[in-house]
């Protein structure tokens, strides 16, 4: 399992009460701990602002579980964000929360395991729905688990909610505390998968692909249920043999009768982005391309660049098998018609789509 280097832990006044918090300082003897207050900035070593080597315990206020904001405009799946966190030891060049969370620092919320039961309670209060639920949002889900043992409480928690799936959503190849535990149903083990290249040049600290793709391998043995995310597509010269070339990795390794779901989502960043990642990765190659802005403000691939990777991706993908669950992210009817041949139309009828894929593809 890989472990990041942590500096520093800070723990803001309060949180040290919480069960999690103690587990986690008992997981990091001989690190040095300040107190903090709550939104108090701790001087950072780390001069391009995402201090990763600090690990912040902190109590969280906001409400645990809520929808993803999805985007406006485009077509979206309806997913519940589970909030354990912010930030992740890796470091992608692309990574929104660059500009997104404007606090430094790896933020865990020490109070996840007493708001279970309001989350389980907003679960049960609406049994005919169904809640597809992850982690890896706002930040990496299991990238941390070897200090945060999240997975240890969370999955039994959510294998026994019979109409929600929790999506541990990765670019490591840690698996080792889930694939100990004995839960399986309705955990979704899932991986954003890229192309060597990408992996080296824009993912960086994060597992190479075919560790990836061996740890999603064991994991489909013990039982889970996988899924895999192409996103973000990066276009550049040779990226079609390259995606390919992915793909038939991923084939080679991997039974698709248990793949829930396939996504794919192309590379797109709102303009303070694209400022912030030129100042953290000088010389960078990400933006070489033709963008234009979006209905959301945010700049996409021109449209035939985007049709063009969807269609080769879903084709590739279709002749691996035609069961695959394959969707767009935040993209428009029109794309979805001209790269996938069909549309859900709308962001209800994905999630009916997506929902019918747990109901068939998870087993009770
Ligand atoms: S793994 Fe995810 S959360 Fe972490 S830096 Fe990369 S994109 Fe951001």
């Amino acid at each position: 399992m890989k472990q990041f280097n942590i500096s520093r832990i800070l723990i803001e006044e309060g949180a040290e009460h919480d069960p999690l918090a103690k587990k986690i300082l008992r997981r990091l003897p001989n690190i040095p701990i300040e107190t903090v207050g709550p939104d108090e900035l701790a001087p950072s070593g780390d001069i391009k602002g995402m201090d990763k080597e600090s690990l912040r315990l902190m109590r969280f206020n906001g409400e645990f579980l809520k929808p993803c904001p999805g985007t406006r405009g485009y077509i979206c799946c309806g997913y519940q964000i589970l909030n354990v966190g912010t930030n992740c030891p890796m470091d992608c060049s692309y990574c929104f929360l660059q500009s997104y969370i404007n606090q430094p620092s790896l933020r865990i919320f020490s109070n996840l395991e007493d708001n279970l039961t309001v989350i389980g309670e907003i679960i049960d209060s609406s049994p005919d729905r169904i809640f597809r639920i992850g982690t890896g949002e706002f930040t990496d889900s299991l990238s941390l688990d070897y200090i945060t043992g999240w997975t240890d409480f969370l999955l039994p928690f959510f294998s026994r909610k019979k109409n929600s799936i929790l999506e541990l959503k990765t670019k490591t190849s840690s698996i080792e505390r889930i694939i100990k535990s004995r839960h399986r149903k309705r955990i979704v083990i899932a991986w954003s998968l890229n192309t060597p290249r990408i992996i080296a040049h824009q993912e960086h600290k994060t597992a190479s692909l075919k560790s990836r793709i061996l740890a999603a391998q064991k994991c489909q043995k013990a039982g889970f249920v996988l899924s895999f995310h192409f996103d973000p597509l990066i276009h550049y010269p040779g990226w079609g043999k390259e995606y390919q070339e992915t793909l038939e990795l991923l084939e080679r390794y991997i039974d698709p009768e248990s793949v829930i779901w396939i996504s794919l989502g192309s590379f797109r960043y709102l303009p303070d982005l694209k400022w912030i990642i030129n100042r953290r990765f000088p010389g960078t190659s990400i933006f070489n391309g033709e963008f234009v802005p979006g209905l959301d403000g945010k700049f996409r691939y021109f449209k035939p660049i985007r049709v063009e990777m969807y269609s080769k991706l879903s084709q590739r993908l279709k002749k691996w098998h035609d069961d695959l669950g394959v969707y767009l992210c935040m993209e428009s009817d029109d794309i979805w018609r001209q790269s996938l041949g069909w549309s859900p139309e709308s962001s209800a009828d994905l999630c009916s789509y997506l929902d019918s894929r747990v109901r068939n593809l998870v087993p009770d």
